[in-house]
């Protein structure tokens, strides 16, 4: 069964002088395992899609599920407890705490869980080893390349065990080979934990990678091929 689901989804915006419908009944499931592409223009609507999909904005209408239950009748306090357990969400420029180390900031998230210190530190070396970053553990992010920040976020967004991953252009300002390394850890991570990956991004060549290709067409989420 689909650990993401969104039917019918809506959303607008009141601009100046009109509504702007940005989602217009979009439908999409991710099943367990399953890593998803969206690339779309900008301007399409990832965004509105990602922070609906991560509860972060409420759709005007159609219902979001997560591991099969409804979240629109879920009280703001609700949604925040799911976001925080069920959805990890790796950020286009990192957003790393930059006073903390790289242990730390994968430790925060499950501390704020109420994870004992101890658990969290041991599970937070172990994504780090994971990520093959685990000897940079205590350094700062400022201390770290391009490459390594984005591997540590990545492991800050799954530290929670999320059901959910979603991600912005999650390699977008990395070099090719770094970019096509940390895909292969997101890749590794998303098989062996059975959690559902949505990823908006540019690049066709990563999105190929991906299980499947989906884009936004009149507020619709439909699949797509892009061209070679
Ligand atoms: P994308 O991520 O694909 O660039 P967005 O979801 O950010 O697209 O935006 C889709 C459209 O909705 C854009 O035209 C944008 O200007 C508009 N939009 C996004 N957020 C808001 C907002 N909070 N208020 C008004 N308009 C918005
Ligand atoms: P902060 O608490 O630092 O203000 P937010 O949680 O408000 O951070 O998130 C800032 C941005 O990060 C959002 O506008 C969105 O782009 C992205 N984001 C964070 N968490 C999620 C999520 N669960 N789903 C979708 N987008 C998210």
């Amino acid at each position: 069964d689909a650990v993401l689901r969104l039917e019918a989804v809506e959303r607008a915006y009141q601009e100046v002088d009109h509504k702007l419908e940005v989602l217009r009944g979009a439908d999409l499931a991710l099943m367990p395992g399953e890593m998803v592409a969206l690339v779309a223009p900008s301007g399409a609507g990832k965004s509105t899609l990602l922070h609906t999909a991560g509860l972060l904005e409420r759709p005007d209408g159609g219902e979001v599920y997560l591991s099969g239950k409804p979240c629109g009748s879920l009280t703001d306090r609700e949604r925040t407890a799911r976001r925080r357990n069920d959805i990890g969400y790796v950020y286009q420029f990192h957003h790393l705490l930059p006073e903390f180390s790289a242990l730390e900031n994968v430790m925060i998230p499950q501390l704020i869980r109420g994870l004992p210190r101890r658990e969290a530190e041991a599970r937070a070396h172990e994504l780090l080893d994971y990520m093959r970053i685990g000897p940079r553990a205590t350094h700062r992010p400022a201390e770290l390349s391009g490459g390594e920040q984005q591997r540590v976020a990545i492991a800050r967004a799954v530290a929670n065990a999320p059901l959910v991953l979603l991600a912005d252009e999650p390699t977008g300002n990395l070099d090719p080979d770094t970019s096509s390394y940390v895909f292969e850890a997101l890749e590794a991570l998303v098989r062996q934990s059975g959690l559902a990956a949505l990823f908006a991004t540019h690049n066709h060549a990563l999105a190929r990678r991906m299980d499947r290709i989906v884009t936004m067409a009149d507020g619709h989420i439909v699949p797509y091929d892009p061209p070679a």
